[in-house]
């Protein structure tokens, strides 16, 4: 692994370590290629990342998780998003879960729900992205929930969910009243009610976890799948999303630095000229300001956790952080691809992953221009812009 130039404490240290050590024995990097070619998710790694205590990070353990907070997470996810990137986007989904559920749940619905995938028993998907958009959702959103006695119907189609077909629990968004932004609600809906149907997209990308459109026709759930307050659904949201995105922040890293080093790796070995590849100056400053931009933005993303951890606002600087990681890790894998060249195309070689799976972070959870819309209007002043 290449020297990373943030500080850590000698605990987050310890947590990396063992994590890296995990992934290294329960799926070194041939086996997450093969999974990765026979789109099938890490069944092995989910259980081994539970047995570390990875799924209650962020949840302190009087609640039933493993402590840590938002630097835990990003700590985690860079390490995933380096090893085992459909893994560390399944990650990204838990983490949200997780923190909606111990946000806005009652102790019955904690218990019933937080717990059980906190012990990685169970997974959830999170449903708000519609097929008409996902930047602008509250003009997209048309899935709605209707109350019926004391139960709610609900009926819509979502689309791009991950892990819908193999969750256990959806964490869905739907209408139940007319104001554009305090008219939504968000539900807890067991993946197996009847009139849920997912389906699996063929997708390019994070092939090691499901990517799915989700039909909800007719979905009776009871009173208390409704999870915080009615109507109060995309507030409940946005209080997430700062975390989503330095979380989205630190896979892009992961990538990016993952890429650097299976390149810089290439290069020493592969000859030209009678000599190898890293010895010509042009590929090592291609591969320099790669990390350079790669390294910047993880200083970004741990300032940006440790200031959410801090109780401070992180909405400009988590927007930068997301905007600086995905801008450089898709640097990093263009600038593998091109040394690695002709063997850059082999599925059985990680660069091609990190080439393809990269993409992701760029427009979720947060397009690029929305964040620098959002840095644009908070941080320089000027009118919104749409
Ligand atoms: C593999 C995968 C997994 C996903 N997992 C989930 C999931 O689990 N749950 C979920 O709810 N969603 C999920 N999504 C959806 C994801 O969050 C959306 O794709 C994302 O929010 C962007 O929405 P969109 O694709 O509809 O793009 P659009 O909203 O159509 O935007 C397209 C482009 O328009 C431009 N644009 C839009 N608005 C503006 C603006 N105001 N200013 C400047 N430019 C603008 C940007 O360039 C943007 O990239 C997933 C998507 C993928 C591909």
């Amino acid at each position: 692994m290449l020297p990373q130039m943030a500080t850590l404490t000698e605990e987050q240290q310890m947590l990396r370590d063992a994590l890296e050590g995990a992934i290294d024995r329960v799926s070194p990097v041939g086996r997450v290629q093969e999974l990765d070619n026979a789109k099938t998710f890490d069944t092995a790694l989910h259980a081994a990342l539970a047995e570390l205590g990875i799924m209650g990070i962020g949840i302190p353990e009087e609640q039933g998780g493993s402590g840590g907070g938002a630097v835990e997470q990003v700590i985690v996810l860079e390490v995933l998003g380096r090893k085992a990137t459909s893994m560390a986007v399944f990650m990204v989904v838990h983490f949200m879960a997780t923190r909606i559920l111990r946000e806005n749940g009652t102790p019955e619905q904690m218990a019933a729900h937080l717990a059980p995938l906190l012990r990685g028993e169970t997974k959830a998907s999170f449903c708000l992205t519609e097929a008409s958009g996902g930047t602008d959702i509250l003009s997209a959103m048309k899935t709605r929930a209707r109350r019926d006695g004391d139960d709610w119907i609900i009926n819509g189609n979502k689309m791009w969910i991950s892990g819908a077909s193999t969750s256990d629990m959806l964490i869905v968004l739907a209408r139940t009243g007319e104001h554009r932004s305090r008219g939504l609600s968000m539900f807890v809906v067991p993946a197996r009610a009847e009139g849920v149907t997912a389906t699996e997209v063929a997708t390019m990308a994070i092939n090691g976890y499901d990517t799915n459109s989700l039909a909800l026709d007719e979905v009776r759930v009871p009173g208390d799948a409704l999870l915080g307050q009615l109507d109060n659904g995309f507030p409940q949201v946005i209080a997430t999303l700062n975390g989503e995105r330095m979380n989205a922040a630190a896979v892009a890293v992961g990538i990016g630095r993952g890429a650097v080093e299976v390149t810089r790796d290439y290069a020493m070995e592969r000859t030209a000229f009678d000599r190898p590849i890293g010895q010509f100056q042009s590929v090592q400053h291609q591969l320099s300001i790669a990390g350079i931009g790669i390294e910047s933005a993880w200083l970004m993303v741990l300032e940006a956790a440790r200031k959410d951890d801090a109780g401070e606002a992180t909405d400009v600087l988590s927007s930068m952080a997301k905007w600086s990681s995905a801008r450089a890790a898709v640097h990093c894998a263009d600038v593998g691809m091109e040394i690695f060249a002709g063997a850059g195309f082999d599925s059985d070689l990680p660069i091609q992953r990190y080439y393809r799976d990269v993409r992701l972070y760029s427009f979720a959870p947060l397009n690029q221009n929305m964040a620098l819309n959002m840095i644009a209007e908070r941080w320089l002043g000027f009118p919104r812009s749409f």
